[in-house]
């Protein structure tokens, strides 16, 4: 039997959770739970010089509230803690170590402006910048001296000097790479911390890791950490590297083009459900012509085989769009709880839970975020205090008053006010008065909402009630004379 599948989401607490982040996140999840496996979240913070305060949780609150949990990590071990690379140093540098006395890696003791040197010889003679392995060969004896005496070293992994290297990614097929490109990679710092190289193989190993799951840019990484796996003599987990997210112009996603933190997105208004469905299709798509897909869906659903090479635009307008759908999905109870907390925000008389799911089954079809029920609807809660004036010409023209006046009048006189005993009462006084039906409908919704569009009028009249609708018509003729 294969070992049990276990995969990871290793991201750097260097601030917000990027929508790429999301995206590698929501794959190793979904792909996780998809075969039973387990889902672990390890924080790799051994660039301490860009840690940020408070990143780790804000990006655990920020997976949590997507939805995607995991099943090890931070504040949730699993036998394979602790899972912030912080707190492993110990278990970096003991491998190492067990590498340099294999003769796999070597003390390199260069300065700086040594490095430097190299580096602008380079550039000079259009060379790309690589470490000239100037300590590789250092016999062992004066290296280890040089240790003992406290001078300031790192260590560096022994790449083979020719030949080449082939390895398999699930999603970009075979891959080689000649060793002559890959750089005598730094493994260890000079202040003892790792390199990512070193943690992230070791790690893996460690935390019984079998696929890798990440972004493309971390491609021309992998094969240095086979070549760790090689020399460890472990086996190596299975890798897939994620297509690039890409701005609408097909540059390479990034601040400059726009929001790319998930937080952006929440306090914009975007459900979790759609920024699911939506960071889902950058890459992924189901194989026909479905769209819409809860976090439940997704894990029946996905396979790495479906996970495209081709880079994913990000297209907010799609997100917008799933934002609709997932609000119509939405059971109108929840949606309720969500308008009633933006009714109180507005300060305005919160009314009873009945009143507010029937006013949200009014505008679902209609709004593009929760806060539209209050922002363009928000005369289903209180009355119109101004009347759109750019709407007033078409609205409300001549005769309009008359009008609304004879259906207050009739209004008043229903004993059952239903979308159809309004509906009848209207369209029987525009035959009476010899006018389309519509010459009292605009009319009737301006004096009812202060605006020239919205649901349909008859609905929007029984969700009010006569009451208010009687108040406001009354009102309206009044204001608007
Ligand atoms: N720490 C890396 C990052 O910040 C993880 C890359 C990987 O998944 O190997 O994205």
């Amino acid at each position: 039997m294969s070992a049990p599948i276990r995969v990871r989401f290793a991201p750097s607490p260097t601030g917000f959770l990027h929508v790429g982040g999301l995206r590698t996140a929501l794959y190793n999840y979904l792909f996780a739970k998809h075969h039973g496996g387990a889902f672990v979240l390890r924080i790799e913070d051994t660039d301490q010089s860009r840690k940020v305060e408070g990143a780790i949780e804000n990006l655990i609150q920020t997976l949590q509230w997507a939805g995607i949990d995991f099943d090890e990590g931070p504040g949730k071990d699993g036998s394979y803690g602790p899972y912030i690379q912080s707190e492993r140093l110990n278990l970096y540098r003991s491998h190492a170590e067990q590498l340099i006395k294999a003769g796999k890696a070597y003390f390199c003791f260069c300065s700086p402006e040594r490095l430097d040197e190299v580096r602008k010889k380079q550039q000079a003679m259009k060379l790309p910048p690589s470490y000239d392995r100037h300590c590789r060969d250092l016999p062992k004896e004066e290296s280890d001296a040089r240790v003992a005496k406290g001078e300031p070293h790192v260590v560096r992994m022994k790449v083979p000097i020719g030949g080449e290297l082939t390895f398999t990614d699930r999603i970009r097929g075979k891959v080689t790479i000649a060793h002559k490109v890959l750089d005598d990679q730094v493994i260890l710092k000079s202040d003892g911390f790792p390199t990512y190289h070193l943690a992230v193989v070791v790690d893996d190993h460690a935390m019984a890791i079998t696929h890798v799951i990440r972004g493309e840019e971390w491609l021309p990484s992998t094969p240095k950490h086979i070549l760790l796996y090689q020399y460890f003599g472990w086996d190596q987990p299975e890798f897939a590297h994620l297509p690039l997210l890409l701005n609408p112009d097909k540059s390479k996603l990034s601040k400059r083009q726009g929001d790319v933190a998930v937080e952006d997105y929440r306090t914009k208004g975007f459900l979790k459900e759609a920024i699911v469905n939506f960071i889902a299709f950058l890459g992924w798509n189901p194989g026909d012509e479905r769209e819409i897909f809860s976090l439940e869906d997704l894990v029946k659903e996905f396979s790495l085989e479906r996970v495209g090479k081709a880079g994913a635009v990000f297209n907010v307008e799609k997100l917008t769009w799933l934002n609709q759908q997932h609000i119509r999905l939405r059971p109108s109870t929840e949606l309720a709880r969500d308008v009633r907390n933006l009714v109180q925000q507005k300060g305005w008389q919160v009314p009873e839970d009945a009143y507010i799911i029937r006013a949200v089954d009014l505008m679902k079809e209609r709004v593009t975020f929760v806060w539209d029920f209050v922002e363009f609807s928000g005369y289903l809660f209180v009355d119109p205090e101004t009347f759109d004036p750019d709407a007033r010409a078409k609205s409300w023209p001549d005769g309009a008053a008359e009008r609304v006046k004879a259906l207050t009048d009739r209004l008043e006189q229903l004993t059952s006010f239903t979308h159809a005993s309004i509906e009848e009462a209207l369209k029987k006084l525009a035959e009476e008065l010899n006018v389309k039906a519509g010459q009292i409908v605009h009319p009737t919704r301006y004096a009812l909402s202060g605006r020239s569009v919205g649901p349909g009028l008859y609905e929007m009249m029984e969700v009010l009630g006569k009451d208010t609708v009687i108040r406001r018509m009354k009102s309206a003729l009044e204001k608007l004379d």
